[in-house]
């Protein structure tokens, strides 16, 4: 039960964040505070205009000045806050880096916002006006940006309990300590429970995409070879396209032996032996495991010559494997211009003819060991 306690509290008050969601939630907050000083300085300019025009036969007063004073604060620090959200915006490594100095900055934000809350609220209060600055500060934390819970409990619990001291102090009796502590504390509360729902689903949202991206390793490679199959090619054919495209198609010669005499898992074996060296070869982006012990590669802007070398090199490793004698693989190998997906695919048989032509003609014997 005790336990159960702590863990809530700790799921509540100090979640575990990686660095992802941290940026992601900074990200979100500088967008939104981005905004609400943009819209905040529209509505206190506004406000600035009508206020002139309301005292304008007395505007040496005192309070009317202190007026003028307050709102051209909150003017002049949205200007401040939009100007430093936008420079941040234009600056995600920094946001990825400086998690901490920007909740501090966040947290710096509203505490000055909440004491201009204050002053400006002590004013309409000290006049028999509401409070409602006061709040309105107060529910811009609640509703638009996300602080770490201890902060943003902190910050909401802290300036209710200073506000209602100072307010009591000035004066005494005027405000009613449960209406106080309730809305305290109905804030607290939500700034905490909207920062644990951002959470979650910021850390569902990073779930579902390491899956999609699991998944699409998963339907584009071949399990076995790691090499990309064929789903994968049809994906990448538009790039190829009016591009100058070597392309070979390759099938182990007498693959059944090895099979038959060594075994299925041996066969496995040398598949993966030959993946392996072709990417030595080519490189791992160029390479696709076709059919059972049938492989393509494609290269964009190569030397025929140089290609049908590497198709030779990688021949030459396939000949040292140590269980197969005289492993090999025959090739049929293309270069040209493809313009359309037909015209790859014309490729590909053209390839394959020639392989097959290659075959009848040098397919070697294999002895397995
Ligand atoms: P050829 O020189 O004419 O190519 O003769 P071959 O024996 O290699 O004949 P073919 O290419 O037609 O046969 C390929 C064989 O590869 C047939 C199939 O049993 C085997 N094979 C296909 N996929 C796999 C696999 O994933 N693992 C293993 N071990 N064998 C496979
Ligand atoms: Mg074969």
């Amino acid at each position: 039960m005790n336990n159960l306690f702590l863990r809530k509290i700790e799921y509540l008050f100090f979640p575990k964040t990686d660095r992802e969601t941290n940026v992601k939630i900074d990200t979100a907050n500088i967008v939104t505070i981005h905004y609400v000083c943009l819209s905040v300085f529209f509505i206190q300019s506004v406000t600035l205009i009508v206020y002139s025009i309301m005292n304008m036969n007395n505007i040496y007063d005192y309070d009317v000045m202190v007026g003028f004073a307050s709102v051209g604060f909150s003017i002049i620090y949205c200007v401040v806050g939009y100007i430093l959200t936008g420079y941040l915006r234009r600056k995600p490594l920094f946001i990825a880096i400086h998690h901490k100095m920007i909740n501090i900055l966040g947290g710096l934000f509203f505490t000055i916002l909440i004491a201009w809350g204050m002053f400006v609220s002590e004013k309409h209060f000290a006049r028999g006006e509401q409070i409602i600055t006061f709040y309105i500060v107060e529910l811009c934390v609640l509703m638009f940006v996300k602080l770490r819970p201890l902060v943003s409990a902190t910050l909401i619990v802290g300036s209710y309990i200073i506000y209602f001291f100072v307010l009591n102090s000035v004066h005494p009796g005027k405000i009613n300590p449960y209406n106080f502590a309730i809305l305290g504390l109905f804030c607290a509360v939500s700034t905490v429970l909207n920062y644990r729902n951002a959470v979650n689903s910021i850390q569902h949202e990073n779930r579902i995409e390491v899956m999609n991206k699991s998944f699409m390793v998963i339907a584009e490679h071949d399990v076995m070879t790691r090499l990309k199959n064929r789903y994968s090619l049809n994906q990448i054919i538009p790039e190829y396209l009016n591009n100058s495209v070597c392309l070979a198609l390759g099938d182990i010669d007498k693959f059944k032996v090895i099979n038959d005499t060594l075994g299925h898992n041996k066969g496995d074996e040398a598949l993966k032996y030959a993946a392996d060296k072709l990417v030595d070869v080519f490189g791992k982006e160029k390479v696709y495991r076709y059919g059972g012990d049938e492989f393509l590669v494609v290269c964009v802007d190569e030397d025929f010559d140089k290609f049908n070398k590497m198709i030779d090199l990688f021949n030459e490793k396939l000949a040292e494997c140590e269980f197969i004698q005289g492993f090999h693989c025959t090739f049929g190998s293309v270069c040209r211009v493809p313009a359309s997906p037909v015209d790859f695919s014309k490729m590909i048989t053209d390839a394959d003819a020639e392989l097959y032509e290659k075959k009848g003609k040098y397919r070697k014997d294999i002895v397995v060991k």
